[in-house]
C-alpha cells in the first residue's frame, strides 16, 4: 500500500539545534545499528522507519557496516526510501558513518581520504541517495595524520555528498584537535556522536565541556546501553532479544545478569515517577546540557512509542538525580 506520511507528524515531537549550528534535530532519534540487517524481517524494518517519521522522528542514523551483515542496512533503507519515503526527503535527515572494517585491504577502514570518500560513495550508492545530511567519522585513527581525516571529510562537503559532518567515539582532546582543523577549513562541522548511558558516563569527564565550549552538539548513542536500562529482561532474558540473538555480538547473557540488581533498583525510581524504565533512561540522557538528541534503537514498533513519552516528563528533582547516583555507584 502506498505510504502517506501522518499529518499530525509535526505535533508532539521536540527539536532542538545542533550547537551554534542552523540545523535542528528531534529529541529523540532512530539507529539502524541492529534490527534492519539481512536477518531481520523487512517489513517490519519498514513499520519500524515509517512509525518512527509519522511521530516527527526526521532523523534515521546510519552507518556503512550496519547489518549485519555489513551494508544490509544501508541497503533495506533505500529500499523504504526508494518505495516509500522519497516524496519526504527533504523532511528527512539521514546520516552515514565510515571508519569501521568494511572491506578487506589497507583501505577498508579506519581514516585515510581513500577509505571515507571510497565509503561514503558505497553508501550514497546503498541508500539510493545523491548525498546524506551528516557524514561522520566513525572512530578516531591515530595511524593517519588529522589533517587527511578532517580535509576527507570537508572534500565530502565541497562535493555536494554530505551537507554537515560529525565525527564519532573521538575523545576530548581528539575532539578539539579536529575542531581547530575544520574552523580553519570552514567545514560544517557541527556534532559528536560518543556513547552516553546511566552505565557509561564517560563523556562527563571532558567531552561535554569542550562541546559546549565549541558550539558543538552531542546525539548521545546506546541511551538505553542496547536495552539493559529497560523492563526487557526484568523477567528472563526473551528469545527475540539482542542479548539472546546470536548474530549480534554486542550484548549477551552475562551481560544481562552483571546488571539486573542495579536495574531493578533504577526501575523502581522509574515506575515512582509514572515512566518506564527506558523512558528514564532517555531523560537522564537529557539532563546533559551538550546532548540535543538521544539515538535510540528498536526492534519493535511499540518500544519507539514508549520510548517517545519520555518527553512526558523530562525533569528530575534533585533528591531523583542523587538516589538514582547512589544507585550506580554500587
Ligand atoms: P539502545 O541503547 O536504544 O538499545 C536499543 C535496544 O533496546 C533495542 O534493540 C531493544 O532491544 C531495546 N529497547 C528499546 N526500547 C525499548 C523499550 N521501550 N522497552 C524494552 N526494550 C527496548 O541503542 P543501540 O545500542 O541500538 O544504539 C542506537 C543507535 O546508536 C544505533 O542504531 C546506531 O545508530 C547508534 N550507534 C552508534 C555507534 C557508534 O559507534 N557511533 C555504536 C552503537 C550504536 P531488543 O532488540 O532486545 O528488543
Amino acid at each position: 500500500m502506498m505510504y502517506v506520511a501522518d499529518e499530525k507528524r509535526y505535533e508532539t515531537m521536540k527539536y532542538n539545534r545542533v550547537g551554534n549550528s542552523g540545523l535542528k534535530l528531534p529529541a529523540i532519534s532512530l539507529g539502524l545499528w541492529n534490527n534492519f540487517g539481512g536477518y531481520d524481517n523487512f517489513e517490519k524494518q519498514r513499520e519500524i522507519v515509517l512509525g518512527a517519521f509519522d511521530r516527527g522522528i526526521t532523523h534515521i542514523d546510519l552507518a556503512n557496516n550496519y547489518g549485519p551483515p555489513a551494508g544490509a542496512a544501508e541497503e533495506n533503507f533505500g529500499r523504504i526510501m526508494a518505495q516509500d519515503l522519497k516524496p519526504y526527503r527533504d523532511e528527512l535527515i539521514i546520516s552515514s558513518k565510515a571508519g569501521y572494517y568494511m572491506w578487506p585491504g589497507p583501505y577498508g577502514e579506519w581514516g585515510s581520504k581513500k577509505n571515507i570518500i571510497a565509503s561514503c560513495d558505497q553508501s550514497l550508492k546503498r541508500m539510493g541517495l545523491e548525498y546524506v545530511d551528516i557524514f561522520y567519522h566513525h572512530r578516531p585513527d591515530y595511524d593517519t595524520p588529522l589533517e587527511e581525516t578532517a580535509g576527507a571529510l570537508d572534500l565530502l562537503v565541497r562535493q555536494g555528498k554530505a551537507l554537515y559532518i560529525g565525527i564519532s567515539n573521538y575523545d576530548a582532546q581528539r575532539t578539539a584537535e579536529i575542531t581547530k582543523i575544520f574552523k580553519e577549513l570552514k567545514t560544517p562541522f557541527i556534532i559528536h556522536q560518543p556513547r552516553y548511558n546511566m552505565f557509561d558516563r564517560w563523556i562527563e569527564d571532558g567531552l561535554t565541556d569542550v562541546l559546549e565550549e565549541e558550539g558543538l552538539g552531542a546525539i548521545v548513542f546506546s541511551p538505553l546501553a542496547q536495552g539493559l536500562l529497560t523492563d526487557r529482561y526484568l523477567d528472563g532474558i526473551p528469545e527475540d532479544s539482542r542479548a539472546h540473538r546470536s548474530e549480534i555480538q554486542f550484548l549477551n547473557e552475562e551481560n544481562v545478569e552483571g546488571t539486573l540488581s542495579i536495574v531493578r533498583e533504577l526501575n523502581e525510581i522509574a515506575q515512582k515517577r509514572g515512566q518506564s524504565l527506558a523512558q528514564m533512561a532517555i531523560a537522564w540522557n537529557q539532563q546533559q546540557k551538550a546532548v540535543i538528541s538521544v539515538l535510540v534503537g528498536a526492534s519493535k514498533l511499540s518500544q519507539l512509542e514508549n520510548n517517545i513519552k519520555a518527553l512526558d516528563n523530562l525533569e528530575f528533582t534533585a533528591d531523583e538525580l542523587a538516589a538514582i547516583d547512589r544507585i550506580l555507584a554500587k
